[in-house]
């Protein structure tokens, strides 16, 4: 019986194996490093030749072929001087770079495969025998700079992933398969739902019409719940003094992130890299009583980071982020309860999308060995994550408690989902900060007509709408839910001359009714339109042909559906605006 072997270890041997059948081919190859990586291992190479598409299936059959012949993997732990003539021999130039890093008395340990030493830690399985040959593939090459560094020689790194068994690698690779159906970056653009353009610039996307339309019934439905809770709307400029951030602590923070605006005028301003300090000038442009606390704001606005140009890509790294923004301005006793109405906010909101469930809560508090990376003052820190320690107790998130990733200036709450690959995002967030209202001097008059600190709350409910619409996208594989879709109805006259006068004045109820709607007017078959129909994911697709005209009815057939219903469009109007309401 085979013995459990971690995965991890499992995963490493294959590199070996990779680096022996590497070496079988080209015998003069020099080797680079070989660590594993999420679901896999590479290793890099330095070889004779580029490596074509074509090496992969034939290393692969290399490696196959080495873990049948089952060759033990030896461990041998010889004197760094050894080890130093044993490489020089090899002529491998780079495990001997990687040795002069080490010290000279240090002890080295070696593991030999068949013809393939390398210098390794381990651990490794016994033989090679021990690996499952159908568990595993290789699945691309690529360019690697020796130790990542531009400087040094770029080395050719092949990738493979590798498993348990056969069964858990074709589970992967079926999850690779829908996840690049589900493609943001594809189906945002087979949906129209936004585009980039080489002029504009990248990292800067361009939403669409449709694309607006999900975005802005977000914004409305966050509006709405958060009304409730009185939050009021403001508006802040795009750009502002350094100063400012200066004084938030933000220009440090995101010093080599800022992008810089200058003029003739000699004006010299900074894009905003995030929204708290602006809104702190709303609340510090009056004198407030404690009788007006809380006083809470939100707005949606447009932030700006300069991100590694590398990192852009599709809407997840962007360089203008929309980001939905509030905060609470509240006394110490009050905190509390901002914070549970902020956390049943983001509940419903999620309930909404349905997504609600499919999360788990960060406690996130300080790094407690390392306080100087934060701002305030130790006692305050203390309150704060207790506070929130409590609300997650009342309120039975369950929160875990993770030690060191809180904000600079306090802890927070923070919602972790998953995205369509199974890799968690944080996308909600609630923080406490009282470090901001102490350096902007933000104080309300107390009962005793003396200044009093205020606490700043943060909240962002759905993060930037940039990397929402991403999540979303892919989690609904572009089916939005009814109320958030671009085209709510779509209407399919049989014939589009003799109908579509009809299909007409059905376009006509339904705009005044407020639903989106949309004709398809082309000279296609029926069969066809309903086709495309699906493939825009619309939800609802009206049929009208003669006996519809001749009955004020309309032939409904629901997206995915192969039933058709005949009603009378009044009570079609009645059923969809019911469901619209209910964000069904
Ligand atoms: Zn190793
Ligand atoms: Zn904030």
């Amino acid at each position: 019986m085979k013995k459990e072997i971690e995965l991890e270890v499992k995963r490493h041997s294959f590199a070996h194996i990779l680096a022996s059948a590497v070496l079988e081919m080209f015998p003069e190859a020099k080797f680079g490093v070989g660590p594993n990586i999420e679901n896999g291992f590479y290793y890099d190479f330095d070889l004779p030749r580029t490596l074509i598409p074509e090496d992969l299936p034939i290393l692969q059959k290399k490696m196959i072929k080495i873990i049948n012949k089952n060759f033990a993997f030896e461990k041998s732990v010889v004197t760094h001087e050894k080890a130093i003539e044993l490489f020089q021999k090899a002529r491998q130039e780079y495990k001997i770079e990687i040795l002069n890093d080490e010290a000279k008395d240090s002890e080295v340990s070696l593991y030999r495969t068949g013809e393939f030493v390398d210098l390794c830690k381990g651990p490794h399985i016994d033989s090679t025998g021990e690996l499952d040959a159908t568990s595993f593939k290789l699945t691309k090459i690529a360019g690697a700079y020796w130790r990542g560094d531009e400087k040094n020689k770029m080395l050719q790194r092949i990738y493979g992933v590798a498993f348990n068994n056969k069964k858990e690698l074709k589970e992967y690779q079926h999850k690779l398969e829908e996840a690049a159906k589900r493609d943001h970056r594809k189906l945002g653009k087979e949906l129209d739902l936004f585009c980039f353009s080489d002029l504009v610039g990248p990292g800067l996307p361009l939403f669409s019409p449709k694309g607006v339309i999900i975005i802005e019934e977000l914004k409305k439905h966050i509006e709405n719940v958060c009304k409730g809770y009185g939050f009021q709307k403001v508006m802040t400029p795009h750009l502002a003094k350094i100063d400012l951030y200066e004084k938030s602590g933000h220009a440090q923070k995101f010093s080599k992130e800022l992008f810089h605006v200058s003029s003739d005028q000699k004006h010299d301003f900074v894009m905003k890299p995030v929204q708290c300090p602006h809104q702190t000038q709303i609340y510090a442009s009056k004198k407030r009583s404690y009788r007006d606390l809380p006083i809470r704001y939100m707005e949606s606005e447009k932030q700006y980071r300069a991100e590694k140009s590398g990192e852009v890509g599709g809407l997840n790294r962007v360089y203008a982020i929309t980001v939905e923004d509030g905060h609470s301005f509240c006394r110490v006793e009050q905190v509390k309860q901002e914070v549970k109405n902020m956390v049943e906010i983001i509940k419903n909101f999620y309930s909404a999308i349905g997504l609600w469930g499919n999360h788990w809560v960060s406690l996130s508090v300080r790094d407690y060995a390392h306080p100087e990376k934060y701002i305030g003052d130790e006692k305050d820190w203390d309150k704060c994550e207790k506070m929130l320690e409590e609300v997650a107790k009342e309120m039975k998130l369950d929160a875990k408690k993770i030690e060191g990733e809180a904000a600079l200036y306090g802890p927070k709450l923070d919602f972790m989902f998953k995205d369509s690959l199974g890799k968690e995002v944080q996308i909600p967030t609630v923080q406490l900060d009282f470090a901001t209202p102490k350096r902007f001097d933000l104080v309300c008059t107390n009962e005793e007509g003396k200044d009093e600190f205020v606490v700043m709350v943060h909240r962002a409910i759905l993060g930037s709408y940039e990397r929402f619409l991403a999540l979303m996208i892919e989690h609904f594989a572009g089916n939005f839910p009814l109320w958030l879709s671009p085209v709510q109805v779509k209407i399919l006259p049989v014939s589009s001359e003799k109908h579509l006068a009809y299909a007409q004045k059905i376009e006509k109820l339904l705009l005044e009714n407020n639903i989106r709607v949309e004709i398809d007017d082309n000279n296609e078959s029926i069969n066809k339109k309903i086709r495309e129909a699906e493939k825009q994911k619309i939800p609802y697709m009206l049929v009208v042909g003669e006996k519809e005209s001749q009955s004020d009815s309309v032939a409904v057939r629901s997206k995915g559906s192969r039933d058709i219903k005949n009603m009378a469009i009044d009570k079609f109007i009645k059923k969809i605006i019911k469901e619209i309401e209910e964000k069904k």
